[in-house]
């Protein structure tokens, strides 16, 4: 059942009122809760090894099938932001951290752990960027900056336009990485990529890995490292 099952009932209920029945016997039941884990990797900084970056998406889905979009697409491009700076050798002045989360889709128990751990470790955040909003072609970030701000990192866009994204705009971050806001006052954003299609696949029986375009996943994962080299490099 998702949304495109809704729509097509209530299609049904509208032009067939008296000739509708809906017969639905649900199965789900809460389980009790088992240990998860945030999965984390890092770049050291050279300058500043003390203030982080942190990208990441969620490494949980649901039941009916891989979640190779929701969020395995946002899971390898985080891990593709390290990679690529690593393979060309850039030494980032602060520390890069992929982070994958736990549980995003049953609480967001991940994130918060995340951003609390950080509180008490006395770590300082400048962003937390997220990807879970499947891996299609790129289009904006969003980012929680001040307008003065977003209107200072302006001219970025035509270094990430080749790539696809061609809007900084206003916004938070994902379910995942909000929490850096509020528990560490990070920047926080997103990948926006072009969503006409993310809700065929979302939390549904097809969301496997045929349904991911290789090509629109690796220009979302560049844009993300060209940003985060940005933002390594010149601040926010
Ligand atoms: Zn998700």
């Amino acid at each position: 059942m998702g949304l495109r099952d809704a729509d097509r009932l209530a299609e049904q209920l509208k032009t067939n009122p008296g000739a509708t029945t809906v017969y639905m016997r649900s199965g789900a039941h809460m389980l009790p809760d088992t240990p998860a884990h945030n999965i984390i990797g890092e770049l050291k900084g050279t300058e500043f090894p003390d203030q982080y970056i942190t990208v990441g998406g969620h490494l949980d889905s649901w039941d009916p099938a891989e979640g190779a979009q929701d969020d395995g697409a946002g899971c390898v491009q985080s891990i593709e932001v390290l990679r690529a700076l690593k393979a060309i050798g850039y030494k980032p002045r602060h520390t890069i951290r992929v982070v994958l989360f736990a549980n995003e889709e049953n609480g967001g128990r991940g994130g918060r752990k995340y951003a609390e751990a950080a509180k008490d470790a006395g770590e300082k955040h400048l962003l937390g960027l997220e990807s879970d909003n499947g891996g299609f072609t790129p289009r904006a970030f969003t980012l929680s900056l001040s307008e003065d701000k977003l209107a200072a990192i302006q001219p970025w866009i035509s270094l990430l336009k080749p790539y696809g994204v061609y809007e900084l705009e206003h916004g938070g971050g994902g379910s995942d990485v909000n929490p850096m806001a509020r528990q560490l006052n990070a920047t926080v954003g997103e990948l926006r990529p072009d969503s006409q299609r993310y809700f065929e696949y979302h939390h549904a029986r097809n969301d496997v890995l045929e349904n991911v375009n290789k090509r629109e996943l690796e220009m979302g994962a560049v844009n993300m490292a060209a940003l985060i080299y940005l933002v390594d490099k010149y601040g926010l």
